[in-house]
């Protein structure tokens, strides 16, 4: 097993316990602004990715992510989390260390996922989360930097009124909470540096209200 093959195990790992403690928190925020199936959703999805990288090669946890997201996944969150883990993917195949695979595939994540959906930073969306992230990484080239960047950005994202997606129908009725997905964009960012051997930042306390 490589460096990268064992930080992608640990950062599904890391992920699916973030998740699994925060599960009622993202029901929560859904049934605010959307349908409250995204804790549901992103659960699943992640117990999915988990039972096929069980029986996969080291090298293909990524995908593993990427094709549980795409084929197993509803909401409009699946396919978009899909296309993120599948760029992910691709750019560990040709990275030397684990900043730079997280570093290029959501960055190339980004992009799939502004094509198929158009959401733009301030539209109350992942976007708001992803996008901070992978400038950290531009910018500063460790995840430590992304998660506190995504932590911020989905925090922010309480103070914004939807323009795409289900919560766009319900108005001002979300603001003051954070966009469920942009909070679980968040913690795939801590996983990723807790995966490297960080604690996570400050900034997650406040998103998830356990400091
Ligand atoms: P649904 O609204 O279909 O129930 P989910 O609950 O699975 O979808 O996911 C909701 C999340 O999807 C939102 O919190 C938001 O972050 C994200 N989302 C919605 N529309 C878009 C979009 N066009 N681009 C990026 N993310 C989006
Ligand atoms: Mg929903």
């Amino acid at each position: 097993m490589t460096d990268l093959d064992a930080f992608a195990r640990a950062s599904l790992d890391g992920y699916l316990a973030l998740v699994r403690e925060h599960e009622s928190t993202l029901t929560a925020l859904d049934e605010q602004s959307g349908d409250g199936d995204f804790g549901h959703n992103l659960s699943h999805g992640l117990e999915r990715a988990a039972s096929r990288a069980a029986g996969a090669p080291d090298s293909e946890v990524w995908r593993s992510l990427a094709t549980a997201f795409l084929d197993e996944v509803g909401g409009t969150s699946g396919p978009l989390f899909g296309l993120l883990f599948q760029a992910i993917a691709r750019a560990a195949d040709h990275a030397s260390t684990p900043a730079e695979a997280i570093g290029n595939g959501s960055r190339d994540g980004l992009a799939a996922v502004q094509r198929v959906g158009e959401a733009q930073v301030g539209d109350r969306t992942l976007v708001d989360a992803l996008q901070p992230a992978v400038d950290a990484l531009a910018a500063e080239g460790d995840l430590d930097s992304a998660a506190d960047a995504a932590c911020r950005g989905a925090a922010d994202t309480a103070r914004l009124r939807a323009r795409m997606g289900r919560a766009s129908y319900v108005g001002e009725r979300a603001v003051g909470h954070p966009d469920p997905g942009a909070v679980g964009i968040a913690m795939l960012f801590v996983a990723c540096a807790q995966a490297t051997g960080s604690e996570p930042p400050g900034a997650f306390g406040e998103l998830t209200g356990s400091r």
